[in-house]
């Protein structure tokens, strides 16, 4: 059985060689939580494999005045402790993702990678406005959290603002009471002087800014979801904005 090629940079012009190399078919290990069990059902589907565990620099965590800048590799717990103090709503919402197990191992940049729309992580990125920097064997490039990781690309960071006085407010609706994979979730902020904004996600819809105009009912109506996945939404929205501290 065919294994795939394992290499295991320790720098970024290491990992940009190594996709320069591998192209579009390289896979990217990083906690290794989603794509680890892939690999062991179907190795052969995978040409080469690298890991970025190596890389010191992806593990960085930087604080400044108006944004906290997180590594690749940063972990979901690591991520929610350095977040909590800028990001009180942080707590409500990565503080549920999956166990303490996976938190440990699991990344931002994963979650941002995965796009799922059952995780937390990913919908907070979108609520409020990340910024990832990737490279690829061209060079460095920044983009918006809501733009597609193309394969060959690596998210190296991901950069998020936050805003002074903010209110935030967070309500997840999961499969049972006791965790699960969440049907629907939404993040609410407010900032001084201004009405909430709501981002939602769930079901088939990633996660997605309601129009601030447009009463939340109407926004939902619009997206294209199953009526029940819109019905938990509108849960969701509604008690997020009631969270609002
Ligand atoms: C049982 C279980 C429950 C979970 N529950 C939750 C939950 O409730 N909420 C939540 O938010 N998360 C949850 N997670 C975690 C989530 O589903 C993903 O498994 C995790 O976020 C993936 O991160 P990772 O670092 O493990 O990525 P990996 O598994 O290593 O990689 C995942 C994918 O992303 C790509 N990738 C990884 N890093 C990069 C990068 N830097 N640049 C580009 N591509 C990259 C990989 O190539 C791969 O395709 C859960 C996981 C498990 C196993």
């Amino acid at each position: 059985m065919q294994q795939p090629r394992y290499s295991r940079p320790t720098d970024l012009a290491g990992l940009r060689a190594l996709l320069a190399d591998g192209g579009a078919g390289a896979r990217l290990l990083a906690g290794g939580q989603d794509l680890v069990p892939l690999l062991h059902r179907t190795p052969w589907d995978y040409g080469s494999v690298i890991d970025l565990g190596g890389i010191d620099a992806l593990g960085r965590i930087e604080v400044g005045d108006d944004a906290v800048t997180l590594g690749a590799m940063v972990t979901l717990a690591e991520a929610q402790r350095a977040l909590a103090p800028h990001f009180p709503v942080i707590v409500r919402s990565l503080g549920r993702s999956g166990s303490i197990a996976i938190r440990n191992r699991a990344t931002v940049g994963g979650s941002a990678a995965l796009r799922d729309a059952a995780s937390e992580t990913f919908a907070f990125l979108h609520a409020y406005d990340a910024m990832m920097t990737l490279i690829d064997a061209s060079g460095e490039h920044i983009r918006a959290i809501d733009e597609p990781v193309s394969p060959g690309m690596a998210i190296i960071a991901l950069r998020i603002p936050y805003a002074h006085g903010e209110r935030a407010g967070f309500c997840e609706i999961l499969r049972r009471r006791s965790g699960g994979r969440a049907l629907a979730m939404a993040f609410a902020r407010c900032l001084p002087g201004s009405g909430p904004s709501v981002t939602v996600s769930g079901g088939p819809i990633g996660p997605t800014k309601l129009c601030a105009e447009t009463p939340l009912a109407g926004s939902i109506g619009l997206l294209d979801a199953p009526p029940p996945v819109r019905a938990w939404m509108l849960a969701a929205a509604t008690r997020a904005i009631e969270d609002m501290a």
